[in-house]
C-alpha cells in the first residue's frame, strides 16, 4: 500500500532524512519512533508531500511520485487525498463546529454533495464517541474530544492511509486513553495506519511493525516485541532505557 525509496529531505544544509526505505502492506499499522529530531514528522509529512521530499521516491496506492525530477501540482493534489492526517495539535476550525469542521474536506476539496457528507459526518462523530456534540465549536471540547473530530475530520476524505503525528502529545494524561482506543479501533477495522507516536504500549499493542528512527535514518525495524524485549542496536536500547 505505501512504499518508500531513498527518500531525502533536506532543509537548507540540514539533512533531515537521509535515505528512508519504508513498505507498509495494506491493513497493516506501523509505529514510528526514536528521539526528538530524528526526523519522525518530517517522514510522515513527505508521506502526504506537506513537505516536499528533496529525492527519493513515495508510492501509495500504486500511485507513484519520483522527487527526482519535477512532480507537478495535480499530481500531488491527487495523491494526497490518498492520505489523512491526524496532528498533535488538532489543527481544527476554531468557529466551526464539530460537524461543520469534519464536512468542510470533501464538500469544498472533493465538491461532493452536502447531503451525502454530512449523513458520513453523521456517522463518523457517531463512531468517534461524539454523537451528542455535532453542533459543539473546538473550544467547548476538551482536547481528546477535539482530536476525535480531528481523526472524524480525516476519515470523511475516505482515505486510503491514516498518518498520524503524536496524535496524543498535547492531551492531559487522562484523555489519552480514548484517543488511542478510537485509533485502536481503526487498525482492527483493517485501515492502513504510521502513526508516530511516543506511546509505547500503543505500539506493543496494536503496531505489526515498529520503526526506530535516529538521526534521519531508519535504525531498527521489526515486530514490537523484537523491538521492545529484544533490541539488536545500542542506539535503539539506550532509547528504550531512555523513555521507560
Ligand atoms: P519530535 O519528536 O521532537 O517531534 P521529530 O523526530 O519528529 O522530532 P522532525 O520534526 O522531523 O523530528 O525534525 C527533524 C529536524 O528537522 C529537526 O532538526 C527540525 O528542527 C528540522 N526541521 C523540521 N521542519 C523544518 C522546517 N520546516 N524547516 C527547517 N528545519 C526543519
Amino acid at each position: 500500500m505505501i512504499s518508500v525509496q531513498s527518500l531525502y529531505k533536506q532543509f537548507g544544509e540540514l539533512e533531515v532524512l537521509k535515505g528512508i526505505d519504508l513498505n507498509v502492506e495494506q491493513g497493516k499499522v506501523v509505529v514510528v519512533i526514536g528521539p526528538s529530531g530524528s526526523g519522525k514528522t518530517t517522514l510522515l509529512r513527505c508521506l502526504n508531500i506537506l513537505e516536499t521530499p528533496t529525492s527519493g521516491k513515495v508510492e501509495i496506492d500504486q500511485q507513484a511520485l519520483d522527487f527526482s525530477g519535477k512532480v507537478s501540482s495535480n499530481k500531488i493534489a491527487s495523491f494526497r487525498r490518498l492520505t489523512g492526517m491526524v496532528f498533535q495539535s488538532y489543527n481544527l476550525f476554531p468557529h466551526k463546529t464539530a460537524l461543520q469542521n469534519v464536512m468542510e474536506g470533501p464538500i469544498t476539496v472533493k465538491k461532493e454533495a452536502k447531503a451525502k457528507v454530512e449523513e458520513r459526518a453523521k456517522r463518523l462523530l457517531e463512531k468517534v464517541g461524539l454523537g451528542d456534540k455535532l453542533d459543539f465549536y473546538p473550544f467547548q471540547l476538551s482536547g481528546g474530544q477535539q482530536q476525535r473530530v480531528g481523526i472524524a475530520r480525516a476519515l470523511a476524505m475516505e482515505p486510503k492511509v491514516m498518518l498520524f503525528d503524536e496524535p496524543t502529545s498535547a492531551l492531559d494524561p487522562e484523555l489519552v486513553g480514548e484517543v488511542l482506543r478510537v485509533m485502536k479501533e481503526l487498525a482492527q477495522e483493517g485501515m492502513t495506519m504510521v502513526v508516530v507516536t511516543h506511546e509505547m504500549k500503543f505500539a506493543k499493542e496494536v503496531a505489526d511493525e515498529v520503526i526506530f528512527m535516529d538521526d534521519g535514518k531508519i535504525v531498527e525495524k521489526g515486530k514490537p516485541a523484537e523491538i521492545f524485549e529484544n533490541p539488536k542496536t545500542d542506539r535503539t536500547k539506550q532509547f528504550l532505557r531512555m523513555i521507560e
